[in-house]
C-alpha cells in the first residue's frame, strides 16, 4: 500500500530532474554585475548599482530595472540583498494571488490557508493536511500566470492529496489552460532558480 505522506511535494519526476539538472550545468553562473540582467515578473532586468553610505541598503524594482543602493557592493552582499528584495516582493504577491484564487476555490470552506515562502532548488511548491501552501520564492521571476498555476495546483492538493485522475480533473475545472504555465516552467524553470 502506498505511504500516506502528511505534506504532498510536487516534485518534478526523476527523469525531468535529471535532464533539468544537466541543462543548468550549462548556464552561466551569475556575477552580480552592474548591468547583468535578473529576471522579476516575467522580464529580464538589468542591475543597476547606487553605492551610498547615509543609509540602509535597499533594493528597488523599477520598471527597467533593478536598482539596489548598497554602501558595500560585492558579490555576496549583493546576492543576500536581492534575495531579501525577491522575498519582500513574493511575501506580498503570493499572499495576494493565494486569497484572490482561494476566493474561487469553492472545495476550501471558509478556513484560512497558511502561507510558506521558501527557497528551493527542486520543487515550485507544496501542500500539507495542516493547510500550510509552501510557495518557492524563486517564483516571483517567473510570470504571474505560472504563479497562478504554482497556487491553484497546490489549492487542488486540499481537496486531492494525490496527483491521480480526480486531481486533475480539478485542475481542468478550476485552472483550465493550466498546461501552458506548467510546459513554460518545465521549459524554462530552472532560469528562475539560478541564484
Ligand atoms: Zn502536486
Amino acid at each position: 500500500m502506498r505511504r500516506v505522506r502528511d505534506t504532498l511535494r510536487c516534485n518534478l519526476t526523476r527523469v525531468e530532474r535529471f535532464v533539468q539538472r544537466l541543462r543548468a550545468m550549462r548556464l552561466p553562473a551569475l556575477t552580480y554585475h552592474e548591468g547583468e540582467l535578473h529576471w522579476f515578473s516575467g522580464r529580464q532586468y538589468p542591475l543597476v548599482f547606487r553605492p551610498q553610505s547615509q543609509s540602509a541598503a535597499r533594493v528597488r524594482f523599477e520598471p527597467d530595472r533593478i536598482s539596489i543602493e548598497s554602501e558595500h557592493l560585492d558579490r555576496d552582499r549583493l546576492r543576500r540583498l536581492l534575495q531579501s528584495g525577491y522575498r519582500q516582493q513574493a511575501k506580498e504577491r503570493f499572499r495576494q494571488r493565494l486569497d484572490r484564487l482561494l476566493e474561487r476555490a469553492w472545495w476550501t470552506g471558509a478556513q484560512p490557508v497558511h502561507l510558506a515562502l521558501r527557497r528551493m532548488r527542486r520543487t515550485w511548491g507544496t501542500c500539507s493536511k495542516q493547510r500550510v501552501v509552501r510557495l518557492n520564492t524563486h517564483l516571483i521571476k517567473a510570470p504571474a500566470h505560472c504563479l497562478d498555476y504554482i497556487i491553484s495546483h497546490e489549492l487542488c492538493h486540499l481537496q486531492e492529496m494525490h496527483h491521480g485522475p480526480a486531481f486533475h480533473r480539478l485542475m481542468d475545472a478550476f485552472a483550465p489552460g493550466w498546461q501552458a504555465p506548467h510546459a513554460l516552467l518545465r521549459r524554462q524553470g530552472r532560469l528562475y532558480l539560478q541564484e
